[in-house]
């Protein structure tokens, strides 16, 4: 992913939030740079809905304590399903379409209120695709109105795990829709059988 130089010098930048321990790192780092940052959780991706209510108030505890307002917009499964869910066998083309919902309304919530700038967390996990990430908010934000701002935050992604787990904060073992916690329940499952294989080699 080629990260633009954005001057977010005096500008009010709109991050999108997908959970608490991602928020941690990318916040920090782009609080130091721009005038002020509005923080918007809008993840209709999560299922079920008491992980997404999880999530959230993961996220909503943290930021009080530090004083960080979170703008949460309206939770949409249905919205989720309708645009992203035809293409639930196809990881690649899912995923974009993804980021692709929850970019644009992000972008639209920006230029409504008065952002100049946006940009997302999502890029701190190594798990995501970030080349598609920049494309889609690009995208977004340009229809939009606003700009995006290009960050890879994946080297601060130990840090983040680190300071999550001191933290004690809850950290989810899988993205967020149905599909990605069946694929993560099936790589769990090979990994216990691969083990349970090499003990038993060892004899
Ligand atoms: S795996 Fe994650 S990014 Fe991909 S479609 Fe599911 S929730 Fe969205």
């Amino acid at each position: 992913m080629d990260e633009a130089t954005t001057d977010l010098a005096g500008k009010r930048l709109a991050l999108h939030v997908c959970c608490g321990p991602c928020f941690l790192e990318p916040y920090d780092a782009l609080v130091a740079d721009a005038a002020e940052v509005a923080v918007v959780y809008f993840n209709p991706n999560i299922q079920p809905v008491e992980e997404y209510q999880h999530r959230r108030d993961t996220l909503i505890d943290y930021a009080q304590r530090c004083g960080v307002d979170i703008v949460e917009l309206p939770y949409d499964p249905a919205l989720w399903l309708e645009q992203v869910g035809p293409l639930a066998r196809s990881p690649r083309e899912r995923c974009r379409a993804c980021y692709r919902l929850r970019l644009r309304e992000v972008a639209h919530w920006a230029a409504e209120n008065g952002c100049e700038a946006m940009t997302t967390t999502l890029t701190v996990s190594p798990y995501q695709d970030a080349d598609a990430i920049a494309e889609e908010g690009d995208r977004a934000a340009s229809e939009a109105g606003v700009e995006f701002v290009r960050r890879d935050f994946r080297e601060r992604y130990s840090e983040a795990m680190r300071r999550s787990r001191d933290l004690g904060m809850y950290r989810q073992n899988y993205c967020g829709c149905v599909m990605s916690d069946l694929e993560a329940r099936e790589q769990r499952e090979r990994r216990r059988a691969e083990s349970a294989g090499r003990s038993v080699a060892r004899g």
